[in-house]
């Protein structure tokens, strides 16, 4: 009996925002976490080898690496031509490189880029179903009935006992481990134990409440706690956004904005409600709501928008003011003619005036990702 392959969206892609890449091809649907993953299980139509994914990397300013170069290499920082990165993923098969970090087509879609100069004809190879009994993160779930015990367990704080995040932006995401159970399998009726966890919400400490609710916020089948997300974000909205002082309300505060830029951008359930949810987390942008991950779920909602309100939004955020250009960036090979850069820099130059800065400081800002053209724009030309 052959295993039935799920096979990932548009053919794969190559992602690297997270740092975070299971290592099993049958572990690989994060669900709503997916646009923050990419695909583990590419493979290359030209060499027809599996396409290897280095997580945190890209190479050294100043030095091109091959595919050769490291084809078979177990520590590929050793040489020095490839060094740690926050953001940056390197995939290699035996004829092919890319460096990627944003989310990128993998069968092409590449821009030039001089450190890496042979883009791969790459798809996902596809995804055996997991089946149960499930492992998952050292822990074993027998039967679909089991997941309740699941929940349970992974909000009094036990399971998992070693996070699969650790090092990765996805630390900082309550809700990640559950959403990524979530995504596992939907044979165990998820919804339903999220559901029965919720009734006894006052069972959980103040973060795990917190955790339930933004996974809860994100799944279809639960209404009652989207709404209830949407109404306290409201109430807050009407209160301008006041957070305490205090680490912990701050940090509630910004989990709340979160798990509303999440309802923002999720698929399934009530349309209206997330209509809602996505003017009030654009509201929560523009008037300096405490976030963290809003700004990146207001790209996958409306790139166009975040950018024409980048001077809007840069006013309330003086210590954020250059990150909706850095998050709408045109790739680097874009010319200074094009429509879209044009369009990115009558923005720039709009978010300067805003802050009093100077194109100097968002180079500064946008550091490598800034666009050759960038230094050579005098900011009176367009006047
Ligand atoms: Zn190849
Ligand atoms: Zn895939």
């Amino acid at each position: 009996m052959t295993t039935p392959l799920r096979t990932c969206r548009d053919g794969g892609r190559l992602v690297a925002m997270t740092g975070w890449l299971p290592r099993s091809p049958e572990d690989w649907d994060a669900g709503v976490l997916w646009q923050h993953v990419g695909c583990n299980h590419l493979v290359c139509g030209q060499c027809s080898q599996p396409v290897r994914a280095i997580a945190r990397a890209e190479v050294a300013d100043g030095h091109t690496v091959t595919a050769a170069d490291l084809r078979g290499v177990d520590d590929v920082f050793a040489s020095g031509r490839v060094i740690a990165s926050t953001l940056g993923r390197l995939y290699v098969c035996d004829c092919s490189i890319r460096q990627v970090f944003a989310p990128t087509p993998a069968d092409g879609g590449y821009g030039v880029d001089p450190r890496v100069n042979e883009p791969g004809p790459w798809r996902c190879a596809g995804h055996p179903i997991p089946s149960f009994p499930l492992r998952l993160d050292g822990v074993r779930i027998a039967r679909p009935a089991d997941a309740d015990e699941v929940v349970r367990g992974h909000l009094r704080g036990e399971l998992p006992v070693a996070s699969p995040f650790q090092g990765t932006a996805l630390e900082a995401v309550p809700e990640a481990w559950l959403l990524r159970a979530l995504a596992f399998t939907d044979e165990a009726d998820w919804p339903l134990r999220l559901g029965a966890a919720v009734a006894r919400l006052s069972d959980f400490d103040d973060l795990r409440q917190r955790t339930l609710l933004r996974a809860a916020a994100m799944l279809p089948a639960q209404t009652v706690a989207r709404e209830a997300l949407l109404e306290r974000c409201q109430t807050w909205a009407d209160a301008g956004w006041k957070a305490s002082a205090d680490a912990a309300a701050q940090a509630s505060a910004v989990a709340t904005v979160d798990a509303l830029g999440a309802l923002a951008t999720a698929t399934g359930g009530d349309e209206a409600v997330r209509l809602q949810a996505a003017a009030l987390a654009q509201r929560a942008w523009l008037e300096g709501a405490p976030c963290r991950l809003l700004p990146h779920q207001l790209v996958a909602l409306d790139a166009d928008w975040l950018l024409e309100h980048a001077a809007a939004a840069a006013k309330n955020r003086p210590d954020a003011w250059h990150r909706a250009l850095a998050l709408t960036l045109p790739s680097m090979d874009t010319p200074a003619t094009d429509p879209q850069a044009e369009r990115w820099w009558r923005a720039a130059q709009s978010v300067l005036a805003t802050v009093g800065e100077s194109p100097a400081a968002l180079q500064e800002r946008l550091g490598r990702r800034a666009p050759p053209w960038l230094s050579a724009m005098d900011p009176g030309a367009e006047a």
